[in-house]
């Protein structure tokens, strides 16, 4: 399906229609910064650059913007790269580090510095703060914006020998301290940084901005279309300045569009680090993170999330995204693609007591309904089975139509059965349910056509096999994580996991592996866990729930009694 086009790819139609693209082909890039995982938010970025290259057939660079030593990490670039491959995208030859061009940023702010365009500051940051003025306010030249070009020449060469401490100096660009836009009175062009870089080592320590390096880096690239998010509209004018340097040869421009924004959720790599740090979650691939690992992890599909981005839309305005949004559309898509399994999560014992006693037989069930190619599996059944604590009831409530005394259901995939009694334990908790089976209903059909209310899952028990489940909610509680008390851990929500260590499996799932997505039938979507899960001790993560149980509840706070 063809979507009606966003505003940015309005811009490239007329771009490319009107002859204003180099070569006809459009180059887009996605530039994170390797000092964290990618998260949600992130994956609209990627869809959309990727996507527009794809849709115009363009290319999409991957530049790492690995401008900040103290903040970056190998282990983070490797994560970027696969995690976009995960997504459904690829680069090609077409990776990049803004460390490439270091020597020829360097040569640039040289020469501006021999133009009088640039100049060595030594106002401490607070007296460049005082300096800048405020919105209202214009600010002021710096002492030092006269010095001569050879003491600039100078300075700027002592910085990058090492000469002098983290602080005392900057390398400024000449441009206006009274402009309207703060960001265009004289920024910082390099500072320097005793930092040792995962890519050029101690080769540095002076290093660009991230004003100057991004338009410069775009321009080396011949990117056409630099897209970002709605926060960089105040740094356009900078952008622009940097890209029309005297020398810089391809002109790239940019464009924002509005971050994605989802309640109840937190995307910001500065704070997901921080819970990481602290321990709050088992690393950046916790599956309640809101991390491409995390959601991988947890059993979303790469899918789903295209799908979910492609609904959110482009826009020009910021809005926040409604978490049931991005479950409907996982949903949706496992719907199609995962294969129905039998789970007893809180088990109890059925025992059907006109069974053939040590009798198993093998009941063909359906992997999937919704994709007959998905093929069929057998699954024993005996006469001692396991079946939801909550599917028998002593005393049934009204319109309960699962198992109590004299009513019949049916076994999913086999038989009609009656219960007749059950046992207790001293405390009165129901230990087994008996009941009676109908050999005539096998399949779940009887031949006179018999229609029964329920139907159970269950699990055999002599071939039920044994696993842990870990049920997750959301991270947060509230809608805007820290908007009540200023700081958003306060609003982590206690209760985003529970551990079931007691349900019964059908075999099948002894073989399940990461990657293959299951449906417990009527309780959710689940995945094995890559990082837990071994063969003599299973783990099981909800993806998420078969329904929206959240919004149903909040539906019940929110009605009058
Ligand atoms: P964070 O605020 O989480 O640190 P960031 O913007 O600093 O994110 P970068 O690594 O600089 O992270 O981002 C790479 C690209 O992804 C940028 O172009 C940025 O605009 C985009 N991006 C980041 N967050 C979002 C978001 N929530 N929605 C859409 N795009 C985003
Ligand atoms: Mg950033």
């Amino acid at each position: 399906m063809e979507e009606a086009g966003n505003f940015i790819e309005r811009i490239i139609e007329d771009d490319l229609a009107s002859g204003r693209v180099p070569g006809n082909t459009i180059v887009t890039r996605f530039p994170p910064e390797p000092n964290g995982y990618l998260h949600i938010g992130h994956i609209k970025s990627i869809c959309l650059n990727f996507g527009l290259a794809q849709k115009y057939n363009g290319v999409c660079h991957l530049r790492l913007d690995d401008t900040n030593p103290a903040k970056e990490e190998t282990e983070y670039i490797d994560s970027i790269k696969s995690d976009i491959r995960w997504l459904g995208f690829d680069w090609g030859e077409h990776e990049y580090y803004a460390s490439d061009y270091y020597d020829t940023l360097y040569e640039i702010a040289v020469r501006l510095i021999k133009e009088g365009k640039a100049y060595v500051d030594s106002l401490s940051p607070e007296e460049v703060k005082l300096y800048r003025g405020t919105l209202t306010q214009p600010g002021k030249n710096s002492p030092d914006r006269d010095r001569s070009v050879e003491e600039n020449l100078r300075l700027f060469e002592e910085m990058r020998q090492g000469k002098h401490p983290e602080g005392k100096y900057v390398l400024r660009a000449k441009l206006d301290m009274a402009s309207p836009n703060i960001n265009m009175r004289d920024p910082a062009l390099y500072r320097i940084k005793f930092e040792s870089h995962p890519r050029t080592g101690d080769k540095w320590c002076v290093y660009p901005m991230y004003d100057f390096t991004h338009p410069i880096s775009d321009a080396i690239e011949g990117i056409t279309h630099s897209i970002c998010t709605l926060e960089f509209e105040d740094h356009r004018p900078a952008y622009d300045w940097a890209t029309s340097i005297d020398g810089i040869e391809h002109t790239p421009h940019q464009y924002e569009f509005a971050r994605l924004n989802i309640n109840h959720m937190v995307l910001s790599k500065r704070k997901l680090l921080q819970m990481v740090n602290m321990g709050l979650v088992d690393g950046w691939d916790d599956p309640r993170m809101p991390t491409v690992s995390g959601i991988r992890r947890r059993g979303y599909s790469p899918e789903s999330m295209r799908d979910f981005v492609r609904r959110v839309g482009v826009a020009k305005v910021e809005s926040v995204v409604d978490y049931s949004l991005m479950e409907f559309c996982v949903r949706e898509d496992l719907n199609k693609r995962a294969r129905r399994v039998m789970v007893v999560l809180d088990p109890i014992k059925l025992v059907i007591d006109n069974y053939p006693a040590g009798q198993t037989e093998m009941i063909e069930a359906d992997n999937n309904p919704e994709d007959p190619s998905a093929g069929k599996r057998l699954i024993p059944f005996s006469g001692e089975l396991y079946i939801e604590r909550e599917d028998f009831a002593v005393d049934p409530p009204k319109g309960y139509h699962r198992l109590y005394v004299g009513n019949e259901i049916r076994l999913k995939h086999a038989y009609y059965v009656t219960a007749t009694g059950y046992e207790t334990d001293a405390d009165g908790n129901v230990t087994v349910v008996h009941c009676t089976y109908d050999p005539e209903s096998r399949g779940g059909t009887t031949p006179d056509n018999r229609k029964v209310r329920g139907t159970s899952h269950w699990v055999s028990a002599d071939a039920a096999i044994s696993a842990e489940i870990r049920q997750y909610d959301k991270l947060f509680s509230a809608e805007d994580p820290g908007a009540r008390t200023g700081n958003y851990l306060d609003d982590l929500n206690p209760d985003s996991l529970k551990v079931l260590t007691g349900a019964k499996l059908e075999p099948s799932l002894a073989d399940a592996v990461p990657g293959q997505y299951l449906q417990f039938m009527r309780s959710g979507y689940y995945m094995a866990d890559s990082k837990d899960s071994r063969p003599d001790h299973l783990v099981f993560n909800r993806t998420v729930t078969l329904k929206d149980s959240w919004e149903k509840l909040k539906q019940k706070l929110n009605s009058p009694a």
